[in-house]
């Protein structure tokens, strides 16, 4: 089944707020294997609004709404739908007491305004909301189904999960979707696109997203299917030719990211890691740590981003520093050695570079970072210019060093040099 979602409120168009409701019934309605193909979101405003469901209306046969429930003028939706399926308005008393019970609860009398929200379209059903006054409604009409949600996302996240999904499941065919996603990193989102298009375009069934994330790009594979084998046996073709596209560039199947990646690596290799930080001021070792369980891993670090605590913290020599300048492949190099052979891990890292914006010239520009990766056979050494603003340079350094992690375990430590 394909649905829309219409976010209502004014708010929704200001720089102040986001429609974050529709993000939510989207995963909502996606688990149940229906997809949604279009999201308005409409302020309050009669003719727009009856607009926007008159228009959905005539493309699909499902309608969430959320939002305009509420007591005041300016809340119109359950008015607009009534008007727009020529169906009165009736009072509902149970309601009417319901709002009455829950403002004498707080002490208060109930404002003359809120029997508004009492106010239910013929032959609607009631959501029961017992988190707020405004109930939810469910109207059928000619085959279509209308669903009206309040805005407060505490209230209608509840709502939805207790009472619209259980009958939109009595509703749905057993069409579901499956998705992979696949993560690439040390290669932009073009080339990406690039070289698995001609792969992908070969099932037109698969809906293939390819974005762009810091230091990665994602290749996101949607298949609607019934057929739970069939999307099994074509996901896989796609993903196994995109193995041969991207060869070693893929880190991820399954979404997850590369610290993760990592943390799985070293766990199961009985491996530990400690890092030098220069310009990445401790995002490795941040990134590392977040993941629960860190502790069996990651030994510990410097951030050491003074010439002094280099050599202090990491015995980085004082003359190579003043010799080949903080930022170079022998400084990254010596931090790496000398953070390894301090904490007495299997791996060390060290990392040094200019993420800018000021501190760049014409022999090391903005950017310029250089990664190394010492361990008991060797160490290896990356230059690398990054493009971006500061945080993202950092990232792509963080994210460099970690992938050499992952190649280092591909290829069993043998692999001569990393490729871009
Ligand atoms: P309403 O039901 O229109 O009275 O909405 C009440 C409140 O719910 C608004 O002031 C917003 O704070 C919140 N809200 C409404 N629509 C959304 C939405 N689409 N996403 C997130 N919050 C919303
Ligand atoms: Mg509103």
């Amino acid at each position: 089944m394909k649905a829309e979602i219409i976010a209502v409120g004014s708010e929704l168009l200001t720089p102040d707020r986001l429609d974050t409701n529709s993000l939510f019934l989207t995963e909502e309605l996606n688990k149940i294997g229906i997809e949604v193909l279009r999201k308005t979101v409409v302020g309050d405003n009669r003719d727009l609004l009856s607009e926007a469901f008159r228009d959905a209306l005539n493309r699909v046969p499902l309608i969430i709404s959320s939002g305009g429930l509420g007591p005041t003028e300016d809340d119109l939706t359950r008015e607009t739908v009534a008007d727009l399926l020529h169906r009165s308005l009736r009072r509902n008393d149970n309601i009417l007491r319901y709002i009455e019970g829950r403002f004498r609860a707080l002490n208060r009398e109930m404002p003359e305004v809120n029997v508004r929200q009492a106010m239910v379209p013929e032959g609607a059903e009631i959501l029961e909301n017992p988190r707020g006054t405004a109930p939810g409604l469910w109207l059928e009409d000619g085959g279509h189904f209308i669903v009206l949600l309040p805005g407060p996302p505490r209230e209608l996240k509840p709502l939805f999960r207790e009472q619209v999904l259980p009958r939109l499941e009595r509703l749905a065919s057993s069409t579901r979707m499956f998705h992979r996603e696949i993560r690439v990193t040390g290669l932009g989102e073009s080339h990406v696109e690039q070289r698995i298009m001609g792969i992908y375009k070969r099932f037109p069934e698969v809906n293939t997203t390819v974005l762009a994330a810091p230091g990665e790009t994602q290749v996101h594979l949607r298949i609607w299917t019934d057929d739970v084998e069939h999307a099994k046996k074509t996901l896989d073709e796609i993903v196994s030719g995109f193995e041969i596209a991207l060869t070693d560039r893929i880190f991820s199947q399954d979404g997850s990211p590369l610290e993760e990646v990592i943390a799985a690596e070293l766990t199961m290799h009985n491996a530990t890691i400690s890092a030098a930080e220069s310009c990445t001021g401790g995002l490795l070792a941040q990134r590392l740590t977040s993941i629960a369980g860190s502790s069996l891993y990651f030994l510990g670090g410097v951030v050491c981003y003074s010439n002094e605590l280099k050599t202090a913290w990491a015995g980085v020599p004082a003359e190579l520093i003043q010799a080949k300048g903080a930022v170079s492949a022998e400084v990254a190099v010596a931090l790496a050695e000398g953070i390894r052979r301090r904490v007495g891990s299997t791996f060390g890292v060290g990392i040094t570079g200019i993420a800018g914006p000021g501190g760049g010239t014409e022999e090391k520009p903005v950017g310029t970072v250089h990664i190394a990766l010492a361990h008991a056979g060797g160490v290896k050494e990356r230059g690398v210019r990054f493009p971006g603003d500061r945080e993202s340079i950092r990232f792509q350094a963080s994210q460099a060093a970690l992938d050499m992690v992952r190649i280092h375990f591909l290829y069993n430590g043998k692999q001569p040099s990393i490729r871009a």
